[in-house]
């Protein structure tokens, strides 16, 4: 540890950082693979789940496939996030650490509300405004150190035309 950090002061309240969230669910839990093909008789042949899309997110550098698990109006839903290019986050994330659990997704509301709210509570961010998710939702990451070592990402999806989540 260096002195500036040593010197950071003790951080947010619990209370605050959860009024700053409000998370109102899991949205779903991403797993870095290196390849999205390899891991379908896993997903689909052992766990059962229901394998429900692909999608390329270019900010990210990443192939998403999505499954769901569970009832189908309200399923836990996996990510599975595959490399496109050695830069992208999940390729280095591999690198180091091999394929596995990379980061827990939580539905919020008004995600750039809640983005200001953290920033002013002093949680350390990695995106301090919101960005393009899968599915058209919008998504931000907290910083690790500021959730104790687990990638934390607030999910905002995409409205209807009636207002309800898509
Ligand atoms: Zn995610």
């Amino acid at each position: 540890m260096n002195q500036s950090e040593s010197m950071i002061s003790p951080g947010p309240t619990p209370a605050a950082i959860a009024s700053a969230v409000a998370a109102k669910g899991v949205n779903h839990i991403g797993i870095a693979v290196r390849s999205l093909d390899a891991q379908r008789a896993f997903y689909e042949g052992v766990l059962g789940a229901r394998f429900e899309s692909v999608e390329e997110v270019r900010s990210q550098k990443v192939r998403v496939a999505f499954y769901a698990l569970g009832p189908i109006d309200n399923p836990v839903r996996l990510e599975l996030l595959e490399p496109t290019s050695p830069e992208s986050p999940i390729a280095q994330f591999i690198e180091k650490r091999g394929e596995g659990l990379h980061h827990v997704a939580y539905t919020v509301t008004d995600i750039a509300g809640r983005l200001t709210a953290l920033h002013q509570a002093g949680v350390r961010l990695i995106d301090e405004y919101p960005r393009a998710g899968a599915h058209g939702s919008l998504i931000a990451f907290l910083h690790p150190k500021a959730s104790n070592g687990v990638l934390t990402e607030l999910c905002e999806p995409r409205r209807n035309a009636n207002g309800h989540a898509a």
